[in-house]
């Protein structure tokens, strides 16, 4: 799965009764050191009337959402103002990263109907800008290509006014899938570099790197007028010249809009916080990042790929405009 990781104070909660762990995978895993999180990370918990009209709507087209599969920190923010990111193609993911929450193994069949579902929530949530991501179908011979392409023209067809953001797992081995996706014409593409090359194979051993980049730059390939957008998660053992180095990677691909934010621990069984990176140091590096080119840099310590994603879009407009000398 493809998001930014998240956060917890309910570490490890046991499942109830014989229900199946989220991460089989990781059970046997040695539990991680975990470090007590700093003033600047803290929350408020979500109980706002929008949150549970949210949530309302969500349970009743039966959707899932990163939001809570990725026990977001920024739920409670985000839900009040019915900012929900909608996660399709289920709720199991097929890889296994070391940072992510949302549960994994085989998943089920798509859902034929969850296109024209995603549409209506789009509706009755009033969303001028929705991002839509999924976990990966690694299962599916195209990825689940066809089935994000289905999402992305359902949303055009009931509510064309709405601009649509896609968070797409990285469609390795999948040839011509990206192309399928490219080709529904989001507004927005992002794809995840996640954290620095070398901490791949600990973080992120089903994904490869160069690959992620290079899916980042055929999207500008096949259209450049596409904005696109890419994250990095900080706090995992990374070292400054190594961010700045992926920094100059996503320029290479062209990328126009970058998130920089702090990992959080979902358990003990998943990969330990290095350090929280100070918010100073954010503020550093979203200035490296806009002395490299990028139209949008977004670096804080809750910063998420799907965070004010909205008033952002319309941030990188401007910023493209501007650039442009319209
Ligand atoms: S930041 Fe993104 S994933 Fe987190 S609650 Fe907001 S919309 Fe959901």
């Amino acid at each position: 799965m493809n998001v930014m990781a998240t956060l917890i104070d309910s570490l490890d909660a046991p499942p109830a009764g014989n229900e199946r762990p989220r991460h089989p995978e990781k059970q046997s895993r040695e539990d991680s050191p975990v470090l007590r999180k700093p003033d600047w990370i803290r929350v408020k918990a979500p109980v706002s009337k929008g949150y549970s009209e949210t949530r309302a709507i969500v349970r009743s087209k039966n959707l899932h959402t990163v939001c809570e599969e990725a026990a977001c920190p920024n739920i409670g923010e985000c839900w009040q103002k019915k900012h929900a990111t909608l996660m399709i193609m289920g709720d199991t993911c097929t890889r296994a990263c070391a940072f992510c929450n949302v549960k994994t193994g085989l998943p089920a069949p798509l859902d034929a109907d969850e296109p024209r579902h995603v549409a209506e929530a789009v509706a009755e949530m009033g969303l001028h800008h929705v991002v839509i991501t999924s976990v990966d179908r690694d299962d599916l011979s195209d990825g689940g290509a066809d089935h994000f392409a289905q999402v992305v023209s359902a949303i055009r067809a009931h509510t064309p006014e709405t601009t649509v953001e896609i968070l797409t797992p990285d469609f390795l081995r999948k040839k011509g899938a990206a192309e399928i996706v490219i080709d529904s014409k989001p507004d927005v593409f992002n794809h995840n570099l996640e954290t620095v090359p070398r901490l791949y194979l600990s973080i992120r051993p089903g994904a490869r790197y160069f690959h992620s980049l290079r899916l980042l730059e055929k999207v500008k390939e096949r259209d450049p007028l596409m904005f696109t957008k890419s994250g990095l998660m900080v706090g995992l053992g990374e070292s400054r010249e190594e961010v700045m180095q992926v920094m100059d990677d996503m320029r290479s691909a062209g990328v126009d809009f970058i998130t920089i934010g702090q990992y959080l621990q979902p358990t003990r069984k998943h990969a330990a916080v290095d350090r929280f990176v100070h918010p100073d140091e954010f503020k550093a590096y979203e200035s490296m990042a806009r002395a490299k080119g990028f139209l949008m840099v977004s670096a804080s310590p809750l910063t998420r790929s799907s965070h004010h994603a909205g008033e952002d879009f319309a941030k990188l407009k401007a910023a493209r405009a501007a650039r442009a000398g319209v």
